[in-house]
């Protein structure tokens, strides 16, 4: 009786360690997360390690099934928030006697696309789930938005950087970059509109993640006049502070500090996740890369000018990190035919800065800056077709003088004589500096 409840134990103990040794090698998924955008689903599983996966869809009812090698679960899919998702519930269950299977069920057909992602700064292994709506949203086509009777509104894409997996970068008090971001571009979006002759197109509107290379794509596809990304990066020194703003380089970059932020910026497609679009017009590309030497240098031009003109602006508000435009190789500015800038509002691991990018009252203040600037650009070259350009800009009291400005420029621009302008403001010479304000007569 006693020996053969020893006999019991040790083959329980046998059994009990098997598991446990197979255990140490299967890879668990330690967490899940689900982001909606405006055309797709995605699901983001971590992982303790890479895993070998496999994807079915099935109908009747519409479901797709991922099953994992030799995986376990560790993650709490009931937490996940389905709503406004095409997924009804999730399901999961080892499979075979050692896979991980999860089910999810559907509401509604989908394009399923499934992809590993490799561990990278704080993120570990992943396995992406994407399901793409087969309902396209609707997107106003170039055509309708330009073609208002001839007059056209100047159009500005506003792109908040990072969003969904991508947090990017993160300031003290878990101040997240991808929700600042999206904030003052939200803010700035507000106050394009509300200018005569403007109108402002959001890149992402939501906490989800978009290519780089989709969102130069998207700027393209709303007709912009200008894109402008909009950042609050990190630095390596925690007192490094100001805001800045830079233009595409092809060569080298204008600053050490230029040079990792780009490097960095171009890091977000590995960390937000690419898994190939569903179009797969990448002839589009080799076109843009031809296209990209013949015409870069004015949209080289446009956008330098642009810079500094939101520069100044934010200069008002804010400490500058440098006084010029910089260029360094960013991805999202690579477009060869609408200008292009990246607006770093300020640095996100600067606790003081921190503090202050996360309050409303100066996002709104950034965003009415930067909104500033774009016009006063646009208001010394608008668009030939466009209602600015017919209209005339709104004669303001009076203006900050911007890189490249003359006294007989500003005179022509608000029709005024030189003359007036000069006993305006007391002048003594037509030399003007840059920030200087001019009364405007
Ligand atoms: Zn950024």
């Amino acid at each position: 009786m006693r020996a053969g409840f020893t006999r019991t134990l040790s083959a329980l103990a046998a059994m009990l360690l098997l598991p446990a040794i197979s255990l140490a090698q299967t890879v668990s998924v330690e967490g899940v997360r689900l982001w909606r955008a405006p055309d797709h689903t995605r699901l983001v599983l971590d992982l303790s390690g890479p895993v070998e996966h496999n994807l079915m869809t099935l109908r009747g009812p519409d479901r797709i099934v991922i099953d994992m090698k030799g995986a376990s679960n560790a993650a709490d899919f009931d937490a996940l928030e389905l709503d406004k998702t095409p997924i009804s519930r999730v399901r999961h269950a080892v499979h075979d006697g050692a896979n991980l299977r999860v089910v999810l069920d559907l509401s509604r057909a989908v394009k399923p696309r499934s992809f590993p992602l490799k561990p990278l700064q704080q993120m570990p292994d992943r396995l992406v789930i994407d399901l793409h709506d087969t309902v396209a949203p609707v997107e106003k086509t170039i055509a309708d938005v330009k073609s208002s009777g001839g007059d056209r509104d100047i159009i500005i894409a506003i792109d908040a950087g990072h969003g969904g997996e991508d947090p990017g970068a993160l300031g003290p008090g878990r101040v997240r970059e991808k929700d600042v971001v999206l904030a003052i571009a939200r803010a700035m979006h507000k106050e394009i509109n509300a200018m005569r002759g403007f109108k402002a197109k959001l890149v992402r509107d939501g906490d989800y993640y978009i290519p780089l290379r989709d969102r130069v794509k998207k700027g393209k596809r709303f007709g912009a006049d200008l894109f402008v990304s909009i950042h609050a990066d990190a630095f390596t020194r925690k007192g490094a502070n100001g805001a800045s703003v830079f233009a595409l380089s092809q060569r080298g970059a204008s600053s050490e500090t230029a040079r990792f932020l780009a490097q960095r910026e171009n890091e977000s497609d590995l960390i937000g996740g690419v898994g190939g679009t569903l179009d797969l017009s990448d002839a589009d590309e080799m076109l843009a890369g031809v296209l990209l030497d013949l015409s870069m240098t004015a949209t080289m031009n446009d956008s330098l000018e642009a810079g500094a003109s939101v520069l100044e602006q934010m200069g008002q508000v804010t400490r500058l990190h440098k006084p010029r435009v910089e260029q360094a190789n960013f991805a999202v500015l690579r477009s060869p035919d609408v200008p292009s800038i990246l607006v770093e509002t300020g640095f996100i691991t600067n606790p003081a800065e921190a503090r202050a990018l996360s309050t409303p009252a100066y996002q709104r203040k950034l965003a009415r800056q930067v909104a500033r600037g774009v016009a006063s650009y646009f208001e010394r070259k608008p668009p030939e077709d466009s209602l600015l350009a017919k209209a005339g800009p709104q004669k303001p009291d009076q203006v900050i003088i911007a890189r490249g400005d003359t006294l007989s420029g500003i005179a022509a621009r608000y029709n005024v004589s030189v003359a007036a302008l000069k006993s305006a403001n007391r002048l003594r010479s037509s030399a003007l500096r840059v920030g200087q304000k001019l009364r405007i007569p």
